[in-house]
């Protein structure tokens, strides 16, 4: 265990100089506090959990101290918004503290997010209020524990200074953590200003930190290019699997890990609805639940279009080319385990999509569907679900495929199934209303619903006793949040 002035760093990212990012000082946040801290994020550092208490912790997370060793810039990148292409963004209010690694020897990307203005800015004020901290802090580490890749979050800081959005609001910063911070758009930025230096650089250092295991392959580039393609698939296939809607797929905000980055109006599906807009802004619907498929796709081809000069566009083309099949058996596999099922059958897609259909027209709970078509028997659970449905008859054809399926698949105890189902279907999800009353209490200075609702969705697959108010519906109130956009 460290202490917190024992960190290591190795700002990897820093030395690739000036064309890169800008070196920028955090600004201060008056009176910061930790609202909530993530202890299994603070292992990833050797941290000793304590020291979250300690005042030190929220002056370094809250811009007030920093290590000597660290050496704090903006990033600049571009990216395609919502289909267009807008050739400069960046932090316009993170920073890249510094790249500090662990024992283990694994480098982990701090950034502050809400550090105050830069060079990226733009018209913005470089802050970010509590609400949207808390719920990106909430979504990483409830993602990470749902085992969908995603950045992480080690504390939320809140504070005294006033932040202007639709009312006056509360600044906060958050602390994010990720082997990098490098999107598709970096390499976009490089690419549309035509700076071939810069961007072999770049591809370089991707290259040598991130997929150092393409450096054997006869082509490195293509085989990391394939590589970020099935990453995606993989992501994506979870997403739709576990009913994640991003809210905004621009490729400024996609990641080159392939791990789910930058949270704005994200949302977990209450009730199934494939064509569920979580974007209030988003007025066409291109990042609807159901678009996130092709979306993903689309983000890759325009990751594939910069890397033109180093890879030709036939090759790239054949890459893209296995991203749905792999998003496919992916989102199938997922799906199968999620209906408790161990072997393969041509029908199973089938059965999913024709299970999906009827959760849409009856407005089903997606999450407790899957949860208590595992707590009993096959034939017991369907009993059960069937007053979910509005088309019974529909239903009932289901259940009887799904009996039948599930009395081929193999012939194993309730028991084993339920151990097998409920490890891969959650209880606990972060719904947007539960993050919602964790706020409402955070803002009037009540931080313990943050921490509780943090806590329980850190073991999503595990029945907590007590906590059964975090395994419900959304009451009336909950269920069309309108999330602000702003952040
Ligand atoms: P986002 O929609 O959060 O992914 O942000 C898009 C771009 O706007 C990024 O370059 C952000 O850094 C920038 N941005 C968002 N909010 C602010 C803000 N309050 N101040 C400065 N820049 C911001
Ligand atoms: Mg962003």
């Amino acid at each position: 265990m460290k202490a917190l002035d024992e960190l290591t760093f190795d700002n990897r990212f820093a030395r690739l100089g000036d064309a890169f990012s800008t070196h920028v000082l955090p600004e201060p946040l008056d009176a910061p506090r930790l609202v909530v801290a993530s202890p299994a994020a603070m292992a990833l550092l050797d941290l000793d959990p304590a020291v979250a208490e300690t005042p030190v912790f929220a002056e370094l997370f809250g811009g007030h101290k920093l290590w000597a060793e660290a050496e704090p810039r903006a990033m600049v990148y571009s990216g395609h918004q919502f289909g267009g292409y807008t050739p400069q963004l960046g932090d316009g209010r993170g920073l890249l503290l510094g790249e500090v690694y662990n024992a283990a020897g694994e480098h982990w990307d701090l950034h502050l997010k809400g550090a105050g203005q830069t060079p990226y800015s733009r018209m913005g004020d470089g802050r970010a209020v509590l609400r949207s901290s808390i719920r990106e802090f909430l979504a990483s580490e409830a993602l990470h524990a749902l085992g969908i890749p995603s950045s992480r979050a080690l504390c939320v800081i809140g504070s005294d200074t006033p932040v202007w959005r639709e009312k006056q609001e509360r600044g906060a910063m958050v602390l994010r953590m990720a082997p990098s911070h490098i999107r598709f758009g970096h390499f976009e930025y490089f690419y549309y200003t035509k700076k071939p230096e810069q961007q072999a650089l770049l591809a370089e250092h991707v290259l040598n930190l991130h997929y150092p295991e393409c450096r054997e392959q006869p082509e490195p580039y293509l085989a990391m290019f394939r590589e970020i393609v099935e990453r995606n698939a993989e992501l994506i296939a979870k997403w739709q699997a576990y009913g994640f809607c991003h809210g905004v797929m621009n490729t400024d905000n996609m990641s080159i890990l392939g791990i789910t980055f930058d949270f704005g109006p994200f949302a977990f599906l209450d009730d199934f609805d494939a064509h569920f807009i979580c974007n209030h802004s988003d007025h066409e619907g291109r990042y609807s639940f159901s678009n996130q498929v092709p979306i993903g796709q689309w983000n890759l081809s325009a990751l594939a279009q910069a890397l033109t000069p180093f890879i030709s566009v036939d090759a790239l083309k054949e890459a893209l080319g296995l991203y749905l099949p792999l998003y496919q058996a992916n989102y199938l596999d997922l799906m199968r385990r999620r209906l408790g099922l161990t072997t393969a059958e041509d029908d199973d897609q089938k059965l999913v999509e024709r299970l999906l259909k009827l959760m849409q027209n009856s407005g089903v709970d997606y999450t407790l569907f899957f949860r208590r078509l595992g707590d009993e028997s096959a034939a017991l659970a369907v009993a059960k679900l069937r007053d979910d449905f509005v088309d019974m008859a529909g239903f009932d054809a289901w259940a009887d495929m799904y009996k039948a399926r599930v009395e081929r698949d193999g012939d194993y105890s309730q028991e084993q199934r339920r151990a097998r189902m409920h490890a891969v279907n959650p209880l606990y999800l972060l719904r947007n209303y539960l993050a919602q009353n964790a706020i409402t209490a955070a803002e009037s200075g009540d931080y313990s619903e943050v921490q509780r609702l943090h806590e329980v969705l850190s073991k999503p697959f595990e029945e907590q006793p007590g906590m059964e108010q975090y395994a419900q519906r959304p009451p009336d109130w909950g269920k069309h949040l309108e999330i602000s956009c702003s952040s």
